[in-house]
């Protein structure tokens, strides 16, 4: 699969999936069938050897990616930054950045944006313990 699928939705929650992560290929954005209003969410995978096809940086979005398997390099304002399974980097918006599989097996990655400093609430001051 290279894309998320809606399955299930209501006025509440959305359910998607972008399928089994091991065989994930290409890029895959949920926002729009998710309904999210807060975050942007895609998964990303990238074949040994292959690099996201530009460099990019954004207007406001700062970005948080997750490498879930695989090794690689982020290039961030030119400065190469090795990441594997479990890294997490954020990225502020205006830093030019692109990854990069260096592996033998596909770099998968969750990419999370958002308005930087937008964050007024979070865990203990925004979540309700129900009891
Ligand atoms: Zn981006």
């Amino acid at each position: 699969m290279n894309k998320a699928e809606l399955q299930q939705s209501t006025d509440g929650y959305s359910i998607a999936t972008v399928g089994n992560l091991a065989s994930f290929e290409g890029k895959a954005f949920v926002k729009d069938i998710l309904g999210t209003t807060s975050v942007e969410l895609s998964f990303g995978s990238l074949a040994p050897g292959c690099s996201v096809p530009f460099f990019h940086h954004h207007k406001q979005n700062e970005e948080v990616y997750v490498v879930l398997s695989g090794e690689g390099v982020f290039v961030l304002d030119g400065k190469e930054e090795p990441v594997s399974s479990g890294s997490i980097v954020r990225v502020a918006p205006s830093v030019s950045r692109n990854t990069r599989c260096t592996g033998n097996e596909p770099l998968v990655y969750v990419c999370i944006q958002g308005k930087a400093g937008s964050l007024e609430q979070y865990t203990m001051t925004d979540g309700v313990v129900e009891q």
